[in-house]
């Protein structure tokens, strides 16, 4: 069997930016497992397992443009620091916007807070190291809630 559109696949992997440095790893936990092709992951993963088989290891170098977008510097904003009231501010902190959205913070100055409302990880470029530890077909309740059940997925 191969991970095609409505198939089941559960993967180990490590993501890593172009330094080297590790940014995400399933390793140590219960693999990651999700449905293909229903945007359960981001495009570029999607499109480097698609035909893929149980046992293989891929790597997959991903662009922002099919990863989490491109940076958007309308989304920075400077904000007064009377906003945040007595609340000590540092950089790297987030925090959660009225609209439901999260904020990174980028700077931090005197009178003024500049906040990022991009993803972290908008802008950066994605390599994936990918083992593919088993595949299966979804059922069609997996499809009608849009995500998986069981192990590595939703219990309810
Ligand atoms: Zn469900």
């Amino acid at each position: 069997m191969q991970i095609s559109k409505h198939k089941v696949a559960s993967i180990h992997y490590t993501l890593t930016d172009n330094d080297g440095k590790i940014l995400d790893t399933s390793s140590g936990r219960e693999p990651l497992t999700y449905i293909q092709g229903i945007g359960n992951l981001i495009p570029g993963m999607e499109e480097g397992l698609d035909g893929k088989s149980k046992g293989d290891k891929v790597k997959i170098k991903v662009s922002p443009e099919k990863g989490y977008g491109v940076k958007d510097e309308a989304l920075e904003q400077k904000v007064p620091r009377t906003a945040f009231g007595t609340q000590e501010v540092k950089v790297g902190m987030q925090f959660q916007t009225n609209q439901g959205g999260v904020v990174t913070v980028t700077k931090v100055g005197l009178s003024e807070i500049t906040v990022d409302a991009n993803h972290p990880l908008a802008g950066v470029e994605l390599n994936f190291d990918v083992e593919v530890l088993d595949i299966r077909s979804a059922t069609q309740e997996e499809l009608d809630h849009g995500h998986v059940h069981g192990p590595g997925g939703h219990h309810h």
